[in-house]
């Protein structure tokens, strides 16, 4: 959903899952798990969003949902030590 990235959030609380998907990674928030429900706005349109605590800060981060096809990213090589 790229559109997500546009969303405006408004208001944002915790509480259990309740059974919905989260809609960033698509998995549904179990009832064991700690479940953000975010009222946002997209298109001047209200939507509730969930999410696993997770995934909000990385929506929050701008980052990009994971796709279900596996894509080849290159791998970033860090410097390697002092010097
Ligand atoms: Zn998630």
């Amino acid at each position: 959903m790229a559109a997500l990235r546009r969303a405006i959030p408004l208001k944002m609380w915790g509480g259990k899952g309740c059974g919905a998907p989260c809609d960033f990674c698509r998995v549904v928030v179990s009832e064991s798990d700690i479940e953000y429900e975010i009222e946002a706005e997209l298109d001047h349109q209200r939507l509730t969003l969930h999410f696993h605590p997770r995934c909000h800060d990385a929506w929050k981060a701008g980052l990009e949902p994971p796709r279900e096809e596996a894509e080849t990213v290159p791998s970033v090589k860090q410097a390697a030590g002092p010097g």
